[in-house]
């Protein structure tokens, strides 16, 4: 089990690394997240927020869990849909978010192998809200001021837990 990193962490903000040792120590450090993960009930957990800054995360979307290794977006359809996201760097904060209805995505599997698929709908939803946190995006930059405004005392409640 990792410990989740909230918002006001500063490994939050900074842009991942690419991964360049597909070892054991990766995929134990996956299992590790995928096990983190599932603690909190979430669907989709990135490096960062466990405190590493490297290009991967891990996601659930229902089929079961994926590893998704130095993530690139292909292609990102302009047609939109917005719905409500939680993150587990934000503890009780959702927010609309509008992103892309379908991607095309490259990554690399935990053996290295270069995988490329099209997504849509939820799971293309959680591909780029984990994707995001490898490039330092949060969900409180994807909405308005106004709203981030409205959040700002449940935000400064949650920075402070952040241990230095
Ligand atoms: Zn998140």
């Amino acid at each position: 089990m990792y410990r989740i990193r909230v918002f006001g962490d500063p490994v939050l903000r900074k842009r991942a690394k690419p991964v360049t040792k597909f070892d054991e120590n990766l995929k134990k450090t996956i299992e590790r997240m995928i096990e983190t993960m599932y603690h909190y009930d979430g669907v989709g957990l990135a490096a960062p927020q466990v405190g590493i800054s490297q290009r991967f995360f891990v996601m659930d979307v229902g089929n079961g869990p994926v590893a998704v290794i130095n993530p690139e977006i292909l292609e990102i359809d302009p047609e939109t849909e917005v719905a409500e996201e939680g993150c587990l760097s934000f503890p009780e904060i959702f927010v609309e978010i509008e992103r892309s209805k379908r991607i095309k995505v490259k990554y690399q599997n935990t053996r290295g192998e270069y995988v490329e698929e099209e997504l849509e709908g939820y799971a293309a939803r959680v591909f780029q809200h984990e994707f995001d946190h490898l490039n330092g995006v949060l969900i409180i930059d994807r909405i308005s001021p106004a709203k981030r405004l409205l959040l700002r005392k449940k935000l400064m409640d949650i920075a402070r837990t952040v241990k230095r």
